[in-house]
């Protein structure tokens, strides 16, 4: 299968367009009034000038490509410190805006190429893909074990090897094989029983959806996962009916929606296929009048925005041919495919819940840490960055933190273990579950 996934000289152009302005340095909120604050978890850790955010990775970029930087451990060690979380993306305003995680990324898979990324402790990652397909050195029976209160209960989830169903809930990775964050599939895959949604699951057929691997630069290990992703989709459509792919993992998500695009059979694979978020798929319900929230839960929550479903999936409207201003310009952003409004509009409609928003959120909503390999690279930054963000939402008096990602659910948790903080990051489909009626 051809892919589209450019390498750092194919990005030249772009990255001579970074003025080292230093707008990338802070989220703002033009106001008035104004405000800013720190949006690059790699700056604020490790000190920004010319080191960690996009302007001093782009100095990089330009260094590697003019040959007068050359690998070393220090130089590897600035490109994997990065959550790849799109914050400084967000605040650039000049034409290299849309490219910048693009050449983030680009840069570790010329390390990949060259035999020297990732970071020492992230090459388990893609042994382990190789091994077992997920990132989790889990053998491949582990990744039904979520299941197991379904078949106690007597409510055993459609296999999709086997059973036809229109839905196909795509697991994770992380909610498969991360123990707390196992509550993310078992609450989706509760609230689908509770509509009476017909849907499966691939069991212990699911492979990666390859996004760490793509965060990581390892560009071939992610082909191989996409690709056979991508033809599984598609059999499930022609021989199971499958017409809806539902993921609760923000990362899944932002992997088969966008890095799958780069693949010349995208349209293809996925012809007849919707791809859309849990969220999404509830929020559709919750319009048409058929989801029925009868509980109550008295909570003051906020909610985290995760990077891969909010600014990840911006749409960035470049003038093309220089009719606007001038060839290659960038002249706006398209939001309509963040996950922004949904997860609110539905925590919203949770009979006695109050929201409390953060202060950045959305486009300035400050990454959790554990993003773009930096969980299992940098254990450590990414749980004391974490605390950073639980601290933020103590600071609004919520009594929880919400998320819709399994990734920033166990990262944030661990983030609140640490400042011994009594908040708890939940799922969405957590609360949903809740006030949920059974299907009676
Ligand atoms: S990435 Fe954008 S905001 Fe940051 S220094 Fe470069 S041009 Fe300026
Ligand atoms: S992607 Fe995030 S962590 Fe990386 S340089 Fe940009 S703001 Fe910093």
């Amino acid at each position: 299968m051809e892919w589209k996934i450019p390498d750092l000289k194919e990005l030249e152009e772009k990255i001579w367009r970074c003025t080292a302005c230093g707008t990338c340095k802070v989220a703002y909120e033009f106001g008035p009034p104004t405000k800013s604050a720190e949006i690059c978890p790699a700056g604020a850790e490790f000190g920004f000038e010319g080191f960690m955010a996009s302007k001093g990775k782009i100095a990089f970029a330009r260094g590697l490509l003019s040959g007068e930087l050359q690998w070393d451990d220090e130089l590897l060690d600035a490109v994997y410190k990065c959550t790849v979380c799109a914050g400084c993306q967000s605040q650039c305003q000049l034409d290299h805006k849309p490219y910048i995680p693009e050449i983030i990324e680009a840069m570790r898979r010329k390390a990949v190429e060259d035999g020297i990324g990732p970071m020492p402790t992230q090459k388990k990652i893609t042994q382990s893909l190789r091994s077992y397909n997920n990132p989790y050195q889990g053998p491949r029976r582990v990744r039904t074990d979520w299941t197991r209160p379904f078949k106690k209960a007597k409510k055993p989830i459609k296999d999709i090897n086997i059973e036809p169903a229109q839905v196909l809930f795509y697991v994770g990775c992380t909610g498969a094989f991360n123990l707390p964050a196992r509550s993310v599939p078992v609450a989706t895959a509760s609230i689908f029983q509770k509509l009476g949604v017909d849907f499966g699951i691939l069991g212990e057929n699911e492979i990666c959806c390859g996004s760490t691997a793509m965060r990581i630069g390892d560009s071939s290990e992610f082909k191989r996962v996409a690709e056979e992703n991508l033809e599984t989709f598609k059999r499930l459509h022609l021989d199971r009916g499958v017409n809806t792919i539902v993921t609760s993992c923000a990362g899944c998500y932002r992997a088969i929606k966008k890095d799958y695009s780069l693949a010349a059979g995208y349209e293809e694979s996925l012809n007849g296929i919707k791809v859309i978020h849990t969220v999404e798929f509830l929020y559709n319900l919750l319009k048409g009048g058929k989801l029925n929230l009868e509980g109550k839960l008295p909570w003051k929550v906020t909610y985290h925005d995760p990077c891969h479903t909010g600014r990840h999936l911006n749409k960035f409207i470049i003038d093309k041919d220089g009719t606007q201003l001038w060839k290659g310009a960038y002249v706006g952003v398209n939001e309509e495919e963040c996950l922004y409004d949904i997860p609110r509009e539905l925590i919203k409609a949770i009979p006695g819940i109050e929201l409390r928003e953060m202060g950045r959120i959305r486009a300035n909503s400050y990454c959790c840490g554990g993003g773009g390999g930096v969980m299992t690279g940098y254990g450590e930054w990414a749980a004391t960055n974490a605390s950073k963000r639980i601290s933020e939402g103590m600071e609004t008096g919520a009594d929880y933190m919400v998320s819709i990602c399994p990734f920033c659910h166990y990262n944030l948790n661990e983030g609140a273990k640490r400042i011994q903080s009594a908040m708890k990051l939940l799922d969405l489909v957590e609360l949903i579950d809740q006030v949920l009626p059974e299907l009676s």
